[in-house]
């Protein structure tokens, strides 16, 4: 039974069902729950169709009631909080694959699908769905696609947008459109398919999306050399990179990383192992193990130790350490801060150093690791979700971290979006006229300003 005011009006809209009347709370927060955030929504609506969707946005805009798309919860942006009250809108119940052509390499699926499920279902036909965030078997393809998620393999195979060739999205104040379609190409119009692409939940929501899949490489074949610190590791990541190298996956974890997660590493973490490197050979059987040969001479000099496993059990286990990772780091102190900024490739070694040094400077254990081949760090500051003096330490610590990537000719965000967590701190990054552009789209697009209200926002 609908209780609340708000929740008895939607009832007169929607199906009974299709409003959420106990467990609210669960939508409450998302990975930014570590970092102390919270909220609390007015009233939860799960809709099963996208017509649903139209209805509880038009209902909103009718009664200036904020809405906040919800896809999996696994943001660290606090995209999906509700901090001010509103409806939360949880996509999970839209989860139909409406389509799926293996002989075309396409698939048109519902936002509520999860990525895992996505890249398992093109798998089973012998082919491959590639943008892989760590949190697949929870994120969803529209929060993928909302938040423009990249993952190891968005080093060679880009991030999920390159995957979309279309969107059904329901925008202000309640219409269904679609842009792009089950096409490869399409340059009628502006682009505003890759404007919904990462726009956070603020611009519209999005419904079904038509991706595009790649047969599956025959082979990959992974490689993680030790070497004694940053120094000698981005070297070798720039070797990788600087003979052509074109591996799947280039990544890396700091010396602080391995303390946290080392000890479930497959082997025994090797005397001396102070940065990690681990990269991916694909192709055919024959292409994936030239490369795993050249990736090995190229990622030889100054290390301490490889491991190289070829069997499909021991290749596994590696992967599943490498996406416990954040947990694991996570873990050490109950809680931690997250960032995600982007450097210059050849400005990472500064930037995985300068983090240690950022987080010394506020008196807080520091870390980072993440998808090296893109120059993407996921600095990290390790920190009591309940410990509020520490907290404000971190963010005054996130704070410079932004400066850095920016100084560093970066960004302040190349995974997880701006969400709520880096409101404002684009204007660090960006000149004026194009901050005045990034607010006439949010007006265009939302004129009211409902639309997962303080999220995204270029300056505050
Ligand atoms: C262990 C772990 C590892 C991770 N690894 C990676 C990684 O490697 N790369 C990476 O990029 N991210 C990573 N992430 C972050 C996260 O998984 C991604 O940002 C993911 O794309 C979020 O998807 P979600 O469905 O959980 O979205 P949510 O967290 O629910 O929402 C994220 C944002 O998208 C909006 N949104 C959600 N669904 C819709 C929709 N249908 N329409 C419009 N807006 C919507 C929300 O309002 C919010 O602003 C990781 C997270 C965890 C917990």
């Amino acid at each position: 039974m609908a209780t609340t005011t708000l929740e008895r009006e939607l009832g007169a809209v929607l199906p009974r069902e299709s409003i959420l009347v106990e467990g609210a709370a669960a939508y409450g927060s998302d990975e930014t729950e570590g970092r102390g955030l919270r909220g609390r929504a007015d009233a939860v609506v799960l809709p099963s169709t996208t017509d649903e969707v139209a209805r509880t946005l038009a209902w909103c805009y009718e009664h200036d009631v904020p809405l906040i798309p919800r896809g999996g919860g696994t943001g660290y942006a606090g995209g999906a909080v509700p901090l001010d009250g509103g409806v939360v809108l949880g996509l999970e119940r839209l989860a139909r694959v409406r389509s799926f052509e293996p002989l075309l390499w396409r698939i048109q699926v519902e936002a509520g699908v999860t990525t895992a499920a996505v890249r398992r279902r093109a798998r089973e036909s012998g082919l491959l769905f590639p943008p892989d965030p760590g949190a697949g078997e929870q994120s969803q393809i529209g929060g993928n696609i909302a938040t423009n998620a990249g993952g190891p393999h968005a080093f060679k195979y880009g991030t999920t947008g390159a995957w979309v060739t279309g969107l059904e999205a329901v925008i202000p104040p309640g219409e269904v459109v679609t842009v792009g379609g089950p096409v490869r190409k399409d340059v009628a119009g502006y682009d505003l398919k890759s404007l919904l692409i990462g726009s956070e939940g603020t611009l519209g929501i999005i419904t079904a999306a038509w991706l595009r899949l790649t047969p599956a490489p025959e082979a990959a074949l992974p490689v993680a050399a030790f070497y004694p610190g940053s120094t000698e590791g981005c070297a070798a990541i720039e070797r990788v990179v600087g003979n052509g190298l074109l591996v799947a996956a280039l990544e890396y974890l700091d010396g602080a990383t391995l303390v946290a997660a080392g000890g479930s590493f497959p082997i025994e973490r090797p005397d001396r192992a102070g940065f990690l490197v681990l990269a991916e050979a694909d192709g055919s059987a024959e292409e994936a193990e030239r490369l795993r040969t050249e990736v090995l001479e190229a990622v030889a000099e100054g290390s301490v130790a490889v491991h190289a496993p070829t069997e499909a059990r021991t290749i596994a286990e590696l992967w599943r350490w490498r996406e416990g990772i954040a947990i694991a780091v996570g873990a050490q102190r109950g809680g931690k801060l997250s960032e995600d900024i982007v450097v210059p490739l050849d400005r990472l070694r500064e930037a995985i150093d300068e983090t240690l040094a950022i987080g010394a400077r506020h008196g807080l254990p520091a870390c980072s690791w993440g998808h090296a081949g893109d120059g993407n760090l996921h600095s990290t500051f390790l920190v009591a979700s309940d410990d509020e003096a520490g907290l404000a330490r971190a963010g005054e610590a996130a704070g410079e971290l932004f400066e850095l990537a920016v100084r560093l000719g970066g960004s302040i965000s190349g995974e997880h979006g701006v969400g709520w967590v880096k409101r404002g701190q684009l204007a660090r990054q960006w000149p004026a006229p194009a901050l005045a552009l990034h607010a006439k789209i949010k007006q265009a697009f939302d004129p009211k300003g409902l639309l997962n209200p303080g999220k995204k926002e270029a300056d505050v």
